[in-house]
């Protein structure tokens, strides 16, 4: 239910969330432009005993939430959700460039690339340190080390970075360094992974599951603002179709609809969505076209010598180009990088 306040003052607020939190439902307060409203999410079957809330002086009214996904919906929140990762604003008009390897080699490499793109014009930097491989044979990753690495690398350019977590006993230590945390396709309905992402102070970049519908995918960013994490970013990353051409189908439509159903800022990554690195530029300038918040972009110096990902990998001069070719189609769309 959402409860709708007539008044803004902080002391009136308290007073409804200690009302909510009496009939034993979680208060999440979103203050919007033009008004301040309480949702109260919790056990769905007593939600007609929120109703007698209505009554209460500087309440205006209380309405249900018709979704399924409560907090992340633009039911509860009309405005955009805004925020800030090591500086970079990210939502409201501003573009957000991610880019960096798939994974993290060596000190050489992501001190290299992070220069790169640093250098072309992203503001954040990716790198994978517990990568989830298909394979148990696959490199898995540098691990901690690599979490060290981008620390320095991120030291060294001034980028924030986000690296992935892939089990919730990692969350706090990689929470300690990492600027963003990454949940993986491959974990997108981890919901224990999703609960303890929620705990940290961390804005958290969440892609969608390779088979997972757009209801699943707000689902589970549901599962974070619950724990009481407003910061999430989504990630439109390709889903898995009866094409085998391209490694994935990137679903564009999601973006704009993702934008009409949700106040979280949005996100493509046509990497991974294409697996090869000459559709990368294309579907790039298409998600800008399309009213996407960001990008998500591979890079390496050498894709040919890469632990993982390679084929879908710009050379930093490629990476150069593609924040090049999206810069008037930005113009357009009215947003800024
Ligand atoms: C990644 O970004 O490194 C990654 C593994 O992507 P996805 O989870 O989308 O496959
Ligand atoms: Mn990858």
């Amino acid at each position: 239910m959402i409860i709708v306040m007539a008044s803004r003052k902080r002391e009136d607020i308290d007073y409804v969330v200690s009302r909510i939190e009496e009939l034993g439902y979680n208060a999440h307060l979103i203050e919007g432009e033009q008004r301040t409203v309480i949702a109260a999410v919790g056990d769905e079957r007593g939600k007609f005993r929120l109703q007698s809330l209505e009554s209460l002086p500087h309440v205006e009214k209380v309405v249900p939430i018709l979704q399924p996904f409560k907090l992340v919906g633009r039911e509860a929140k009309l405005d955009d959700t805004v925020f800030n990762i090591g500086g970079v604003q990210i939502g409201g008009g501003r573009f957000c460039v991610i880019a960096g390897p798939c994974s993290v080699e060596s000190r050489e490499q992501i001190l290299e690339t992070a220069h790169a793109i640093k250098e072309a014009g992203a503001t954040i930097l990716r790198g994978g340190a517990y990568k989830p491989r298909t394979s148990p044979y696959s490199f898995q990753g540098l691990e901690d080390e690599g979490l060290d690495l981008l620390r320095e690398a991120g030291d060294a350019t001034g980028l924030p970075f986000v690296t992935e977590v892939i089990t919730p006993d990692q969350v706090s230590s990689v929470a300690e360094r990492a600027d963003m945390l990454q949940i993986g396709a491959r974990n997108m309905q981890n919901f224990g992974l999703l609960k303890a992402v929620g705990r940290t102070n961390k804005p958290v970049f969440l892609k969608r599951g390779m088979m997972s519908t757009i209801n699943e995918f707000l689902m589970s960013a549901e599962y974070i603002l619950s724990e009481g994490n407003k910061e999430v970013i989504l990630c439109e990353r390709g889903i898995r179709t009866f094409e085998t051409e391209t490694r994935n189908t990137l679903d564009l439509s999601a973006v704009p609809l993702l934008k009409r159903l949700t106040h979280l800022p949005v996100f493509v990554d046509p990497s991974h969505a294409t697996g090869h690195w000459d559709l990368v530029i294309p579907m790039a300038k298409a998600a800008v076209v399309a009213g996407a918040d960001g990008l998500m972009i591979e890079v390496h110096p050498r894709p040919s010598e890469a632990f993982s990902d390679g084929a879908q990998s710009l050379k930093p001069e490629r990476f150069r180009q593609l924040m090049q070719e999206i810069a008037p189609l930005l113009a357009i769309v009215g947003k800024k990088l």
